[in-house]
């Protein structure tokens, strides 16, 4: 602002006329041109100020109404770039610097008033200067705050790249906020491997160059790259030197993917097989792809554009359907393409319009498949039908064909050999003609369900008999299907129908097997079952129903019912047995009660096994047999059993009991007749003699038998005890070989003896063991022929002594050696009246030896001899208490 332009407005404050007129003068005087206003009071200050808008305000320092301090403060308020001046007379330095620290421009003594132009001039030159910079500043604080707020990123940077701003678009666009990026190098948004390249190729070409626009790959704080545009320029100082650098940068990675996706589209809609065509609303091609040209024979597509596109169709119909119906509302058509080169080709056309955001069509769009090859195609398949035709016709199965009045429309010529009928004479006839009533009303069930509901109705496949030409039944699988039209509404049926008189037979075949197995389970009582472990699923015959005294079927079997109905106590027992071999896949086999319906207890043998089937699923399966009279048959032979073992027990105790009455008599007439031999009685004759003789031998032979009779009952009955005592078994051979001695000697019979040296002494009953021995001895001398050999063998094995006799007699036959040790065995009635006895020996010496932990085998060869062995033990261990 240039004095000389323009009035100066000063604002004065002063009581002294004549120091403002000096004043006044003065500034006259230096050539500025004023205008001036007087304040005397702070009112008149202040309307001064507001209404005067004072360039300057020079005012004297003390005043009587008003001072000015007081007005210095209120200029700042109204307005701090206004100078202030103070003009007073006191020179009083305290005052004087106390103003210039509140602010005011400068100072001039009342004496010194000459310099008082001088200093308005300097006061108004710096408030020129000072109001210039602050627009300055304004506009730059305005600036960098716009620069600051730009969602754009502005960065600069010194010469050497260190970054010195850094504003809020930058932070978006990078991460990084300004403190974190003040003071860093640029580098820290670019990758490590783009360093070289920021260097040569931005850098360095930016000093050269002042200015660089680049497409750069940038990097986020957090890692993420982008493609951003840069605009950078070098910024100079007023020296004009290269003081930094100035960046401005957008992320183009959207645009960027836009633009290419854009491109692909351009590319996918350029290489597509299918035609694809642009026509405009002036009815001219505006874009047409690689395979229209290709289609239609072009070479380049500026032959096409700008062309109209009924001109490559052939028909004169195909032109007016294009350009009446595209344009409108577009359309598709199957039609003829006519070539560059005239020749004409099928293709499908389908149009639509394009329309722009209002809505309004701006062009339409024509794709466009070439159909020669489908033509072909179609063709083929007319060709495979004729195949299948042929094929129908040669098939063993019949193939028909009816309408839906059931008149036959089509047959193959199979029908012949099934049937009889030649095609000719089948097609027009009935389908009621050609089966039984039966088989027609189950046919016509089907034929209603399939026409009322085709679509519910997928077809059916079922058995029947047709009749043939002779009339007579052909047992057939017929599959049968409802043909409909395009709206569903049925037009015929058809199927083929085939002959199974030979699946009939197996089918029978197999019938009859199975009723076989059935008959066979119901011939032989045996009830079956068949549980699906898998689904619980109990199958249980009708059999096994009926041996419970249910009706068949009267209640579903399952496992819960079977449980139910067991007896209690083989629940218990039996029931976990069976669950557990079923689930083990063990075979089983159990006796068990069941409930009757009658409420009898029924005893069944449930056999069964467990198996999976070809479903995969397990299942166990079995028979039931009813026990019950086996059971019943049992029990009575148990109870038979005890009766007799009762029976013997009353014999043995009536034989003990006879004992003194039986003995005695006999003694009589054993002592008596032993009297009248050893007497000698001389009345006697011979012959008297002699049938003493006999009453004598038979009476010890009685004797005998009645000693071993109650022997074996005392046994049988428990009531015979042992006494062990210790012995030397050699000596008792020996007693017992001399007490046979006179029947040896009488059938000149040698006896042989052979004790062990290792036999000392044993420890079992004597009495018993003399016993066993002398009945094996008396044996073997009554059953050997004269002149013949017995030899008695004694030793110790283990802990047994044994004892055999061996003979040269007559020796027993394999069948006969079990049996004799049975109580009144004799292996030959006739060598019983040869030799006597009673058949009872062997069987004490069976007992006696049982008694004893013994044994006793024969070995023998009939005609050569025979070897009878026992073995005890030579002392009675673990028998302690019976000693
Ligand atoms: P018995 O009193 O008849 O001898 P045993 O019980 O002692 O009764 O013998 C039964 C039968 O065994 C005899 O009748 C005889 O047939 C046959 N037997 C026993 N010992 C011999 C032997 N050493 N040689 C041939 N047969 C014998």
């Amino acid at each position: 602002m240039m004095m000389q332009d323009q009035v100066l407005k000063i604002l004065f404050i002063e009581d002294m006329p004549e120091d403002l007129e000096l004043a006044k003068r003065k500034i006259q005087s230096s050539g500025i041109t004023f205008e001036s206003y007087l304040a005397e009071t702070e009112d008149e200050f202040l309307r001064g100020l507001y209404d005067f808008k004072p360039d300057i305000v020079i005012s004297d320092y003390i005043l009587p109404e008003f001072d000015g301090m007081r007005a210095l403060e209120i200029t700042l308020t109204y307005d701090a770039t206004v100078p202030f001046l103070i003009l007073t007379g006191a020179a009083n330095e305290e005052i004087i610097t106390d103003a210039m620290k509140a602010g005011a421009s400068d100072y001039i003594l009342k004496e010194r008033i000459n310099r008082l132009p001088f200093a308005i001039k300097e006061a108004v030159k710096k408030r020129d200067t000072l109001l210039e910079n602050k627009q300055t500043f304004d506009s730059l604080r305005f600036l960098s705050q716009i620069i600051e707020q730009s969602p754009y990123s502005v960065i600069s940077t010194d010469m050497e790249g260190i970054i010195t701003s850094w504003n809020n678009g930058a932070e978006k666009i990078f991460g990084y906020n300004a403190r974190e990026a003040l003071g860093q190098h640029i580098s820290i948004v670019y990758l490590d491997s783009d360093l070289q390249m920021l260097n040569d190729e931005i850098i360095s070409p930016l000093i050269t160059n002042e200015q660089l626009h680049k497409k750069v790959r940038l990097k986020r704080k957090d890692g993420k790259t982008f493609i951003g545009s840069l605009s950078l320029w070098v910024v100079r100082d007023r020296t004009n030197r290269p003081a930094g650098m100035v960046g401005y940068t957008l992320d183009i990675s959207k645009a960027i993917k836009v633009e290419e996706e854009l491109k692909i589209k351009d590319q996918a809609i350029e290489c597509s097989v299918d035609g694809i065509a642009l026509v405009d609303r002036d009815g001219r091609i505006y874009y047409v792809n690689k395979a229209v040209l290709k289609m239609w024979g072009f070479d380049k597509k500026e032959e096409v554009l700008g062309m109209r596109p009924e001109d490559f169709f052939d028909a004169e119909s195909n032109r007016r359907e294009i350009l009446e119906m595209a344009p409108q509302h577009g359309f598709k058509a199957e039609m003829l393409a006519k070539r560059k080169d005239g020749s004409t080709f099928p293709i499908w056309l389908s149009t639509s319009i394009i329309r722009n955001k209002e809505n309004e069509p701006i062009a339409y769009m024509s794709s466009l498949i070439d159909i020669t090859e489908r033509k072909i195609a179609e063709k083929a398949m007319k060709k495979s039908e004729e195949l299948y035709r042929l094929l129908a016709e040669n098939t063993l199965d019949c193939i028909w064909m009816m309408d839906i009045d059931l008149v036959f429309t089509y047959v193959n010529p199979a029908i012949y050999p099934m049937l009889g009928f030649t095609p000719e004479e089948w097609i027009g006839s009935r389908l009621v003609d050609h089966f039984e009533e039966d088989d027609i009303n189950r046919m016509m069930g089907y034929i209603q369900m399939g026409i009322e509901k085709p679509a519910d109705f997928p077809g059916i496949r079922f058995q029947a008999e047709a009749l043939n030409k002779n009339g007579e039944k052909v047992p057939v699988e017929i599959i049968g299907k409802v043909l409909t039209d395009d709206s569903g509404n049925p037009i015929a049926l058809h199927g083929t129908t085939r002959d199974i008189t030979k699946n009939v037979v197996a089918e029978k075949a197999m019938k009859d097997s199975e009723e076989r197995l059935e008959l066979a389970m119901t011939v032989a009582e045996h009830g079956f079952w068949d549980w699906d472990l898998e689904n619980n699923e109990f199958y249980f015959s009708s059999i096994s129903y009926k041996m419970l005294g249910y009706e068949d079927n009267e209640f579903p079997m399952s496992l819960e019912k079977w449980e139910e109905i067991m007896h209690p106590d083989d629940r218990k027992e039996i029931m976990p047995k069976i669950i557990g071999s079923v689930k083990k896949g063990d075979p089983f086999n159990f006796e068990i009660r069941m409930s009757s319906k009658s409420g009898d207890w029924i005893w069944i043998q449930a056999k069964g096994a467990t198996f999976s089937d070809n479903k995969g699923n397990n299942r166990a399966i079995g028979t039931l047999v009813d026990i019950t009279e086996r059971k019943r048959t049992e029990e009575q032979m148990l109870l038979a059993r005890i009766a007799a073992e009762d029976a013997n027990r009353c014999k043995n105790e009536l034989l003990a009991n006879m004992n003194h009455e039986l003995r005695t008599p006999l003694n009589s007439v054993i002592g008596y007749s032993d009297v009248l031999i050893d007497l000698n009685i001389g009345d006697l004759t011979t012959e008297q003699r002699k049938y003493i003789q006999i009453i004598n031998n038979a009476g010890y032979k009685l004797l005998n038998l009645i000693n071993n009779m109650l022997d074996l009952a005392q046994i049988e009955s428990d009531g015979m005890g042992l006494r062990f005592t210790s012995f030397e078994p050699g000596k008792i051979i020996e007693k017992v070989v001399d007490g046979t001695r006179l029947l040896a000697r009488k059938k000149r019979i040698t006896v042989n003896v052979h004790v062990h040296d290792e036999i000392a002494e044993i420890t079992a009953d004597v009495d018993k063991f003399r016993e066993i021995l002398y009945n094996l001895v008396e044996n073997a001398l009554k059953f050997t022929p004269k002149n013949g050999t017995v030899s008695i063998e004694a030793g110790i094995r283990d802990d047994d002594i044994q004892v055999s006799v061996t003979d040269t007699g007559i020796g027993i036959a394999e069948k006969d050696r079990e049996r004799i040790f049975d109580p009144f065995v004799q292996v030959d009635g006739s060598n019983t009246r040869r030799f006597g006895g009673a058949g009872l020996g062997l069987v004490l010496v069976k007992e006696y030896l049982k008694m004893q932990n013994g044994t006793i085998w024969v070995e023998s060869e009939t005609d050569k001899g025979s070897k009878f062995t026992f073995r005890i033990p030579i002392s009675p261990l673990g028998r302690g208490n019976d000693i």
